[in-house]
């Protein structure tokens, strides 16, 4: 009898113990994208959660070995603590994401705060909490740095990454990543720019150096660490007729490729495009991706698509996907007749195997002017157009720059 009492008494203590636990986790994690200067700490007060319920919910073994573009699970508990923050109405039109530019906050941070699960689900007359100003952070970033900011996020390979940096004095800043230079353009009070991430990079954490130069003299860098992804690319087998093979020529190649990365390597801080890209041709159909891991002739998949090719029959117009300059206008051994845009910022795009080409070096084009024709110049294997973007000479996905707005 005494037995059967305590059984039940240690039962009703676990049922107890099991509804105090489940409440935290009655409402779904937010995910959350690790940003410069974040500490477990200032996530956790964000979030109106604490350090341990952040370390629980992801299984840290170092709560101090966070790093940026890494996504957390935060567990968000309802009800939720007082709100003492700002609160904004909804308007017509109102987008999550442009009522978080607005606010100088992310759509996660809208998302978690305001228990949304899906950025489309808001209406006209809602009213979202908006998170305390965080002013300039003072204590993270040494002078003349205020804030870091890495957009375009997650990184993955063959993509870019913007880099928005705020100042508290003047100075001329640099963005370091994998051994390569990324100028930022000036900006009201800091500066902005892409940064590349090669193709064939492995995916893993990467150091972002960002280095200010003030007008005194003085030098101050600092080391974010930054997670690249893997990105989604496939492999394909190509095999080129006997007369074509001798353009395979290493050194030809490399000339080629060098002129073309010469005509790529200006930096202008005047960014000439707005708004996404669009496609070179009128109806675009994708043949060959970018990124995939090519093989010539049953070699190994040492190289890779530097761009996207697009179906086109011989003749059919070319357009420019941006406003920009033409850098190159003449035919290549190896990519054919070809055009190269500057569109500022360290960004070009390419034009490869044109039948005929429209314009002339140093010619300014503004978005839909004609470039040229589609053909089969140069190592083709059939009338396509093959379209590049690079940044600072390293080849990105040319459907990042169509699908989204860029920075
Ligand atoms: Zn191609």
């Amino acid at each position: 009898m005494a037995r059967g009492r305590w059984g039940i008494a240690i039962r009703l203590i676990l049922a107890l113990t099991l509804l105090r636990i489940q409440p935290a986790f009655a409402q779904e994690p937010v995910r959350y994208t690790v940003q410069p200067g974040d500490t477990l700490t200032r996530i956790a007060a964000r979030f109106g959660t604490t350090v341990g319920a952040i370390v629980e919910a992801n299984r840290l073994v170092n709560p101090n070995l966070i790093y940026v573009g890494q996504v957390l699970l935060i567990p968000v508990s309802t009800p939720s603590p007082p709100f003492s923050g700002r609160v904004h109405t909804v308007q017509p039109g109102e987008t999550l994401y442009r009522i978080a530019l607005r606010y100088g906050t992310t759509v996660e941070q809208l998302m978690a705060l305001n228990g949304l699960r899906n950025p489309g689900q808001i209406f006209v007359g809602q009213l979202l909490r908006i998170p305390e100003e965080t002013p300039g952070t003072p204590s993270a970033w040494p002078v003349p740095f205020r804030d870091i900011r890495i957009g375009l996020t997650p990184v993955v390979q063959g993509r870019v990454f913007s880099v928005q940096v705020q100042l508290s004095q003047p100075a001329a800043l640099e963005a370091h990543f994998l051994g390569l230079i990324f100028p930022l353009a000036p900006a009201p009070e800091g500066g902005e720019g892409l940064v590349a991430v090669p193709a064939m990079q492995a995916p893993g954490v990467y150091s972002l150096g960002v280095i200010a130069r003030t007008p005194d003299g003085q030098t101050v860098q600092v080391g974010l660490p930054v997670q690249v992804v893997a990105g989604p690319y496939g492999r394909e087998s190509i095999r080129l007729p006997p007369d074509r093979r001798r353009l395979l020529d290493p050194k030809l190649l490399r000339a080629e490729r060098e002129k073309v990365l010469a005509a790529c390597a200006p930096f202008e801080p005047e960014r000439r495009w707005q708004g996404p890209f669009r496609y070179p041709v009128a109806q675009p159909e994708v043949t060959s991706e970018f990124g995939t891991r090519r093989s010539y002739n049953g070699g190994p998949h040492s190289s890779y698509h530097e761009g996207l090719d697009l179906r086109g029959s011989a003749g059919t117009p070319v357009y420019a996907p941006a406003d920009g300059r033409v850098a190159l206008a003449e035919a290549l051994v190896v990519r054919g007749n070809a055009v190269i845009l500057h569109h500022g910022w360290g960004v070009c795009s390419g034009y490869w195997h044109l039948q005929a080409v429209a314009v002339q070096e140093g010619q300014t084009v503004k978005a839909g002017d004609l470039l040229g024709y589609v053909g089969n110049t140069g190592l083709s294997t059939g009338a396509h157009l093959h379209w590049e973007i690079r940044v600072r000479g390293i080849p990105v996905d040319p459907r990042q720059w169509v699908e989204g707005s860029l920075p």
